[in-house]
């Protein structure tokens, strides 16, 4: 049985003072609905805070993105042993801002998600299509090819840990949300070429549903078989409707 995750990227928003509010809230809430696992991304300055607050609680967190190397010049870039410091359980790799607006290449995301786990950070690989991509009839090629690279390096092996989060770049920030049946049909295609190569760590995998998620339409898309959870952008940023979707989940 797969335990949903409910996950919070944060993106590029918040303050010290905000990111006080909703950790705090999100802290207090979690007991409500502990059969899911709730985890959240701050920004990367925050993450001492996130840990402080967080710690000794139910609620795991991680990074947005990391870099594929483990030290060195790389200005600018945080690695993975930095974040295994700050207690990051998890590390998004390959989210579709990175691929599109920072030109993360397909190699370039395997290589993070390789360079997450060498350090026991449990990589949230993102996948999706563009709208583009949908509308020729391609989305299945392109998640193909999205996940071939990582599986290329790492092997199957690896999601027996690792999280996918199937998110189709046309419904995020967008407030279009896939059907709960568009939804399913990727994830049942993801499960299924899991599956062609070890079915029982296909079992164990979980993929969750990430673009425009919210309370009002999560408890559809969380009911979907191969749906265990959702990366939450916007929805996330109140602890609130957080809460809600996670209890949708329950
Ligand atoms: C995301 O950025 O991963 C995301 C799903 O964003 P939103 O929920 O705002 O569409």
């Amino acid at each position: 049985m797969r335990r949903k995750l409910v996950a919070g990227n944060w993106k590029m928003n918040g303050s010290a003072e905000s990111i006080r509010g909703l950790l705090q809230g999100i802290r207090d809430g979690a007991a409500g609905v502990s059969a899911v696992e709730l985890a959240v991304f701050s920004p990367f300055v925050y993450l001492a805070q996130v840990q402080q607050q967080l710690h000794g609680s139910a609620v795991a967190w991680g990074a947005q993105t990391l870099s594929e190397h483990a030290s060195g010049a790389y200005t600018g870039e945080v690695a993975g042993p930095m974040l295994k410091d700050f207690g990051c359980a998890y590390a998004i790799v390959g989210h579709s801002e990175r691929r599109t607006l920072y030109g993360e290449s397909d190699q370039a995301v395997a290589n993070k998600f390789a360079a997450a786990r060498k350090v026991g950070i449990k990589p949230i690989l993102c996948v999706g299509e563009t709208l583009e991509e949908r509308e020729k009839g391609i989305t299945e090629s392109v998640v193909e090819r999205q996940l071939k690279a990582v599986l290329d390096l790492e092997g199957i092996g690896a999601f027996g840990e690792a999280v996918i989060a199937y998110e189709p770049v046309w419904a995020i920030g967008t407030g279009k949300t896939a059907t709960s049946a568009q939804a399913q049909d990727v994830h049942a295609f993801i499960r299924a070429k899991l599956a062609a190569l070890d079915a029982k760590v296909a079992g164990q995998t979980r993929i969750l549903y990430g673009g425009s998620m919210k309370a009002a339409n999560a408890g559809e898309l969380l009911a979907m078989a191969d749906i265990d959870g959702g990366l939450i952008g916007g929805a996330s940023l109140e602890a609130k409707e957080f809460l809600a979707i996670a209890k949708a989940g329950c």
